[in-house]
């Protein structure tokens, strides 16, 4: 039932809700903004969800070491995470979003701590 997996994730995305799998639960990013009716499919079908999950790749955690973009996005059946700045997705509405700065803000303080010393 992959397919049906895919579909949820597809509706998930379209309402700007990013699911992953966190152990054997299903996490819903951000949170509580998922449709009542949606996260009920997600309950019914999460052993098909999680399947689908487990074969994706985890979203970026740092800057695209390319252009340093912080968008990436991924097609929902084929979650290979791709910077969206090197690489525009055809149909925005068709993807996954995942913003690294949201993860990464300490990480981006450290980078401009790194390169400006005060005063010096
Ligand atoms: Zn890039």
């Amino acid at each position: 039932m992959t397919a049906l997996a895919v579909a949820l994730l597809e509706d998930a995305a379209r309402v700007g809700v990013v699911v992953h799998a966190d152990g054997g639960r299903l996490v819903a990013e951000p949170k509580g903004a998922l449709p009542a009716a949606l996260e009920q499919e997600f309950r019914k079908h999460r052993v098909d969800v999680l399947a689908l999950l487990a074969t994706a790749v985890l979203p970026p955690s740092s800057p695209c070491w390319t252009c340093h973009g912080l968008r990436f996005f991924a097609r929902v059946e084929r979650l290979i995470w791709v910077c969206s700045r090197c690489h525009p997705p055809g149909d925005p509405s068709a993807v996954v979003w995942h913003d690294v700065s949201a993860v990464t803000a300490g990480t981006v303080v450290n980078f401009s701590a790194k390169s400006g010393g005060s005063g010096a």
